[in-house]
């Protein structure tokens, strides 16, 4: 009965076929790392790459202990620690010569301090190689253990973000695993242990969730202190993912970027293609002139 949408015409984009990033990609074979822009096959990866020099890569490995119902990642059985990798990571980082850079990580329920640890120490190699480089993470819920957040946060990030991904209601369909109150704790004990980092979350839409239900998680992130907030359209990676209800529009994504604004988010960018790590960037000095 639920008929396939059709695809809108600001969602089809043409792919720039005279890739200058062939070298990087090259790069991140050789040192065996992950990233989501080439992952998630990111429609902006050649501004996010190029212009920008920002790039979001995925530590502790390419499979998943989770499967939620709108991720590309693999799950199955989690690959071998590498304690190797922060350090490739950070060399990445300088070879990319990049000016932000996003570290997120799949999540990691085999190991009791969820990938902390490494996450900490990626967070510490990067700066040590690439001082001026601002660094976001972006982790999964860790358990929901306080411990875990604190070895991460104690590494300084310049933003710790961490979506809220849907509404309350649909939270158990899409996510596996975490849970929506888990999610803004998480983003609460953050800021509670270094009031000066910035928090940040993003919330997919066109999963079913009504107008009012948006506002409400805008409410409950800014009731949490969350300081930015991204929005984006959630986009089917696979026949068996969560079918995309619809579509909202440009127009409509400035709309909500307006709610969110008055709402008292530093930073909030909304729109179509809008990523987690999308224009992070300017999140940083948005949230740095605060
Ligand atoms: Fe990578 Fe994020 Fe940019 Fe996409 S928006 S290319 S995932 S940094
Ligand atoms: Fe994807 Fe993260 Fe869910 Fe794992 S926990 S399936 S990486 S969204």
């Amino acid at each position: 009965k639920s008929e396939h949408i059709k695809k809108p015409d600001w969602l089809k984009i043409k792919l720039n076929t005279n890739e200058n990033y062939t070298g990087l990609k090259k790069l991140m074979r050789e040192k065996n790392l992950h990233t989501v822009c080439e992952e998630a096959r990111c429609p902006n990866i050649h501004e996010c790459w190029g212009e920008r020099r920002t790039a979001t890569f995925m530590i502790l490995g390419a499979v998943c202990t989770r499967a939620c119902r709108f991720c590309a990642v693999k799950t199955g059985l989690p690959n071998e620690l590498d304690t190797a990798e922060p350090e490739r990571v950070a060399d990445s980082v300088e070879l990319m010569n990049l000016k932000h850079v996003v570290v997120t990580a799949v999540a990691r329920d085999d190991l009791k301090d969820g990938g902390s640890a490494i996450f900490a120490e990626t967070i510490r190699a990067i700066r040590r190689k690439n001082p001026f480089t601002t660094i976001e993470v972006l982790p999964s819920d860790m358990g929901g253990d306080r411990d875990n957040l604190q070895r991460l946060m104690d590494a300084k990030p310049d933003i710790l973000n961490h979506n809220i991904e849907t509404v309350r209601r649909l939270t158990p369909r899409i996510r596996a695993r975490a849970t929506y109150d888990r999610s803004l704790e998480l983003l609460a004990r953050a800021k509670e242990m270094y009031p000066v980092i910035p928090t940040k979350s993003s919330l997919m839409v066109g999963l079913g969730e009504t107008v009012e239900e948006i506002i409400e998680t805008m409410d409950d992130l800014r009731a949490h202190d969350v300081d930015i907030m991204t929005i984006g359209q959630y986009l089917q990676p696979t026949k068996k993912h969560a079918k995309v209800v619809k579509y909202y529009s440009p127009d409509e994504f400035g709309e909500l970027r307006k709610i969110a604004m008055e709402k008292g988010f530093s930073h909030c960018e909304a729109g179509p293609l809008v990523r987690s790590s999308y224009h992070a960037d300017e999140q940083v000095n948005a949230a740095a002139k605060e």
